[in-house]
């Protein structure tokens, strides 16, 4: 679609609402963003656009402008939000900022012709001639390697973007993290390859996207609110490997991942990649003494695996996370990256604030921040990581049920402090299927809290134990987020190690 002189309604004047807008109007469209809001953050920002050309209404987020061409929708923005229910009406087409990239890529340089290139580093002839050989790409036009599920989406990504630089690839890892993909594909900066984190809501509104290879790590129920039902989640989250080219990676684990490849329509050649925590079959990743292996793209005819890292190159090791590695390391070798390239790569990864952090060491005493495990299977993940446990949990269920996490956790649990909001549901499904641990109930959903919670989860551990905060839970009643969450505990935990 040729954007310059259409008229195009932008949903939600946020950050990535803003970011859409000004590419829009810097293409030649008439853009006008509505937002329900009408506070003094959204007139400031109107303000600003609206010295830019673009209309801003306040207020309203419900109405179709007159003369709507096509709707570029914020992610948070429901499917039944009445807009798109008139935009459904008169067949006007929705597109979310994911699929604006998509369209957009390889406009932005398109004069700028990539030359035959030198073959790279770390990666195989055979893939290095076909992804820049002959003919040349345009730039940001890069291909996309591209992983969803309900958690680990940014490690992995993360871990994969590690694993192409380590084999000489000019990458990114894009999507929800840091750099958007709008950003990526637009910017100055040119790739060979990117690496692309994609939730369940811009997939939902990214029809046209085509990956190269893509990952559904995991499915739980999580959003559900938003999808309206756990089937229709997992569809949106089965549109990434639609029209994937090499592999669609799947989690032998979570046979609802490889029901999403079987149902998915691909290029012809494209194959079904499985990882493993156990023996891997052959297409598949896995597992074996201690070393992570390949056995779906074995470039030895005399071998029938490739042996990538070890576990311990993974930080932290915990399964979970031996997990994502694998699937980052599926993708970089569907892209041809050579097995020295995926072990450098995972040696020099390093997680994100918030993932399974150790803040300290307290009279022996490990305390761990995992404060983005806001729903039950990321929570589920950190505390089969940890022998015994003080778990610090609660806050914003979002509809979620705890009897199964605290069933299968029961065993490990040295002790429980609980805070927020629903502490109450996960109190319950202690007393069901914990009653011999100890509960701390603090009856607290103050920021200040978290100094109480440390004193209380100290008093419990003994020496040996981990202090685990994995809340199960959304921060939103007592933190402005995650992060902030995060750093409450450890500055609490700081506090208990300086006064030791
Ligand atoms: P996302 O980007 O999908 O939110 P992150 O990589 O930020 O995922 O990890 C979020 C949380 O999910 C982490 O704190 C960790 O506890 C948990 N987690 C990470 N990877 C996995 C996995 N493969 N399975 C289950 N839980 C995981």
């Amino acid at each position: 679609m040729e954007l310059s002189g259409k008229h195009v309604t932008v949903a939600g004047l946020g950050v990535s609402g803003v970011s859409a807008a000004r590419v829009l109007a810097g293409l030649g469209a008439h853009v006008t963003v509505v937002d329900g809001g009408d506070g003094e953050r959204q007139r400031e920002t109107a303000a600003a656009l609206g010295g830019e050309g673009i209309t801003v209404r306040l207020g309203d987020g419900d109405t179709l402008p007159e003369g709507t061409d096509l709707i570029v929708t914020s992610p948070g923005w429901k499917p039944t939000s009445p807009l798109f229910a008139a935009a459904a009406d008169v067949g006007i087409e929705v597109w979310g900022d994911v699929e604006l990239a998509w369209r957009l890529r390889g406009t932005a340089r398109s004069a700028s012709v990539e030359g035959g290139g030198g073959r790279r580093a770390g990666v195989s002839a055979a893939r290095s001639a076909s992804v820049e050989g002959g003919g040349g790409r345009r730039a940001g036009a890069a291909p996309w390697l591209a992983v969803t599920g309900t958690n680990g989406k940014t490690t992995t990504v993360q871990m994969l973007a590690s694993i192409l630089k380590a084999a000489g690839l000019r990458t990114a890892a894009v999507g929800n993290i840091g750099v958007s993909v709008l950003d990526a594909v637009l910017g100055e900066e040119e790739y060979d390859v990117l690496a692309v984190e994609l939730s369940s809501y811009q997939l939902h509104w990214a029809p046209s996207v085509r990956a190269h290879s893509a990952a559904v790590l995991n499915i739980a129920p999580d959003h559900l609110d938003w999808h309206g039902s756990m089937a229709a989640y997992a569809a949106d989250k089965g549109r990434i490997y639609e029209g994937n080219t090499v592999a669609c990676v799947y989690n032998t684990a979570d046979p609802a991942t490889e029901e999403l490849v079987r149902a998915a329509d691909v290029e012809e050649g494209c194959r079904a990649i499985g990882f493993t925590l156990g023996t891997p079959a052959p297409s598949q990743l896995g597992v074996v003494e201690g070393i992570l292996v390949d056995r779906a793209f074995v470039e030895d005819r005399y071998k029938n695996a490739q042996e990538l890292a070890e576990v311990t190159d993974v930080q932290p090791p915990a399964p979970h996370n031996i997990a994502n590695a694998l699937a980052a390391a599926a993708l970089a070798r569907a892209y041809g990256v050579e097995p020295r390239a995926v072990r450098d790569g995972l040696r020099a990864f390093r997680p994100d604030a918030h993932r399974i952090e150790r803040v300290a060491t307290v009279d022996g005493v490990d305390y761990v921040d995992d404060s983005k495990a806001t729903n039950t299977h990321a929570a589920e993940a950190s505390l089969a990581a940890y022998e015994h446990i003080v778990w610090i949990a609660g806050g914003l269920a979002k509809g979620a049920t705890f009897d199964e996490l605290v069933a299968k956790s029961a065993k490990r649990l040295r002790g429980v402090v609980l805070i927020g909001a629903d502490r109450a549901l996960i109190a319950e499904a202690l007393r069901r299927h914990a009653p011999e641990v100890p509960v701390v109930d603090l009856e607290r959903t103050d920021t200040e809290a978290m100094t109480a919670v440390v004193d209380a989860a100290a008093a419990l551990a003994q020496p040996g134990d981990t202090v685990l905060l994995a809340p199960a839970c959304a921060s939103m009643d007592m933190f402005a987020n995650y992060g902030k969450r995060g750093d409450a505990f450890a500055a609490a935990v700081r506090a208990l190690h300086n006064n030791r």
